[in-house]
């Protein structure tokens, strides 16, 4: 059996925002370095070739330097097809069942700044999705005293650098190494690494000289040769492929960009996807590829090609696309019939990721499939329950269902959008409903946007409730103060123990309601509370001076059972151990007066 080909690795870009992402992918896309002559690199739908020429040469005095001929010469890969947008959305959508369309990740960290939230959020998505790293320790040019070898390998140009430059760069360096350690990786710089299995290789770079470049692009073909051959297999059977974007194109219609991971795609394929309304049977009209550069200066910026062959990016033009989903596989079948079985696994897969329950649990909605389930993942790891899960704008329907959720548990009534808009219907009807919809672009944000109004609802309504509720008091009615015997009887009290307001109940030790607190004054002004050891002046609507009540009299706040239960439970913290013991004397008095058959 003739020896299978093999195929370029898909590479992927993730990183914290602005730690250099788009510069590093730009000036690898850029590297026309002798582009002609070498190969140069083709320009793909939604993705960058480099082919192995072109990397080899830019390596060439690294290779020297590390007398690594044999190694160069062993790489049997065409070359490296890199994503050309950065980041976790992107990223999301290269979704792969339980894995990655990326075989391999760039992460970029500014060595300058370490580790920040998107780099976790990166980490994680790539711990999930099972996807070999190498780490960019970028903008090393920014270190002070350092002398620019533009393009130059870093592990050369290392060398050139004054000892505290050099110095400087390995404490950053040994910095992250730390860092990653905490999140279980180990790894190091990519020169002391002898197994690259073993280790995370963390090589230097510089986004704006191209320092480090030829390192990261030769360590990424190294690694991916020795360690991925079985995955980089070529079969040249019908294509299989991810749905990165879908777009609207004047005179096409709908058509989809996609990357392809295995097998060959022809002109007139039937290929099958998923769609809003399920799953998508069509045939391919034109596959479009971008043109080289100097024939867009003639106009033209796509050729049709009549095939391609994996790893690629192309765009497809077929009728039916319109509501085609981004993230959703795509196969190409060989019948109709295949065609039938393929969109079953398909419909399998999206159902996987959107989902509608009658479980009491917030309404996502998000641009993609890819960033739908992102998104959802994020929030299962935040136990935030999720009742339907889908792909399009926020509608009417989303509303009521927040509605019926609202019932059950006011903080989980909310829609949560990533990426999408709020049709107007669907945002009138929120509004009058006072439904919560969060908007935001970026996941862990959006997470966070939630949480945090989740946070300050429930402080808002913990505080609302201990107002309303009557916390447990001891007040004693002065001798010699009575201002007035009856309505309102005021006297001047002091609060042996807890909080009176304006409208608590009192009753007697003996258990007898005596009437409400009307006002609580100190020297004519009124007072929304009074508590333990103060001395003021109260007016009580009920009792009369010298009958219900008597100077010298202990009186208790009359706390109704639910919010006796209420103190006692969620908020016992709430209470200091003397007012504890006050609402246990008001309890047992309670006990007491209260007939069995509805014991307290
Ligand atoms: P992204 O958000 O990760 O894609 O970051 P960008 O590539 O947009 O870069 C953010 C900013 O950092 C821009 O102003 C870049 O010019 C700058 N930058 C990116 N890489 C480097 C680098 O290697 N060195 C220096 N000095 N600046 C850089």
């Amino acid at each position: 059996m003739a020896e299978k080909k093999l195929r370029s690795p898909i590479v992927s870009v993730l990183g914290h925002v602005d730690h250099g992402k788009t510069t590093l992918l730009d000036y690898i896309r850029k590297t026309r370095v002798a582009a002609k002559e070498y190969g140069g690199i083709t320009q793909h739908i939604g993705a960058s070739f480099v082919p192995l020429e072109v990397i080899l040469h830019m390596a060439k005095p690294l290779i020297e330097a590390l007398k690594r001929h044999k190694l160069a010469e062993s790489i049997k890969l065409p070359g490296l097809l890199f994503i050309d947008l950065p980041g976790h959305e992107v990223f999301s959508n290269l979704r792969r069942r339980g894995s990655s369309v990326a075989d391999l990740a760039i992460l970029v960290i500014d060595v300058n700044e370490g580790i920040k939230e998107q780099t976790i959020e990166s980490i994680e998505l790539l711990r999930a999705r099972r996807v070999p790293f190498v780490v960019a320790a970028n903008k090393i040019d920014l270190i002070p005293g350092r002398v620019s070898r533009p393009n130059y390998p870093v592990l050369l140009s290392y060398k050139q650098q004054p000892e505290r430059v050099r110095y400087e760069l390995e404490k950053r360096v040994y910095d992250l190494v730390g860092q990653l350690a905490e999140f279980g990786f180990d790894a190091d710089l990519y020169r002391n690494i002898k197994d690259f299995r073993k280790k995370i290789p963390i090589i230097p770079t510089s986004g704006v000289t191209g320092e480090g470049v030829p390192d990261l692009l030769l360590i990424l073909l190294g690694v991916a040769q020795r360690f991925m051959g079985d995955r980089l297999k070529l079969d040249l059977g019908p294509a299989k492929g991810v749905v990165l974007e879908t777009k609207k194109v004047e005179g096409a219609g709908r058509v989809i960009d996609v990357i392809l991971y295995d097998g060959i795609l022809r002109r007139n394929d039937l290929i099958v996807l998923g769609g809003k309304d399920g799953p998508i049977i069509t045939r391919i009209r034109a596959l479009l590829m971008p043109e080289p550069l100097e024939e867009i200066r003639v106009g033209r910026k796509f050729r049709s090609v009549e095939e391609v062959v994996a790893a690629a990016g192309v765009r497809i033009v077929a009728p039916n696309l319109e509501k085609a989903l981004a993230g959703s596989p795509l196969y190409a079948a060989k019948s109709m019939e295949e065609a039938q079985e393929l969109a079953k696994k398909v419909v399998e897969e999206i159902e996987s990721i959107t989902f509608k329950t009658d479980k009491v649990g917030v309404i996502v909605k998000a641009d993609t499939l890819g960033t739908l389930e992102a998104l959802v993942n994020m929030l299962k790891r935040e136990n935030i329950p999720v009742r339907l899960a889908d792909v399009g704008d926020i509608t009417k329907s989303d509303v009521f269902e927040a509605i019926a959720v609202r019932s059950s548990d006011k903080y989980l009534g909310v829609i949560l959008g990533f990426n999408v808009d709020v049709m107007p219907e669907a945002k009138r009807l929120a509004e009058y409903e006072n439904i919560p919809i969060i908007l935001d672009n970026i996941i862990y944000r959006l997470v966070e946007r939630y949480q945090e109004r989740v946070k300050q609802e429930r402080e808002r309504d913990r505080l609302e409730l201990l107002k309303r509720l009557v916390y447990p008091a001891k007040i004693k009615l002065l001798p010699g103060y009575v201002f007035r015997t009856r309505d309102p009887a005021i006297v001047g009290i002091e609060v042996l123990g807890g909080t009176i307001r304006p409208g608590y109940p009192l009753m007697r030790p003996d258990g007898k309601h005596v009437g409400e607190i009307l006002q609580i004054q100190s020297e004519g002004q009124p007072l929304e509370y009074a508590k333990a050891g103060d001395r003021v002046a109260i007016s009580i609507r009920g009792p009369t001076v010298g009958r219900q009540i008597r100077p010298g009299m202990i009186l208790y706040t009359d706390v109704p059972k639910r919010d006796a239960l209420e103190r006692l439970t969620t908020y016992s913290k709430e209470l200091s151990p003397d007012e504890k013991e006050i609402l246990r004397e008001i309890i047992k008095i309670k006990r007491k007066t209260v007939s069995k058959a509805r014991p307290y």
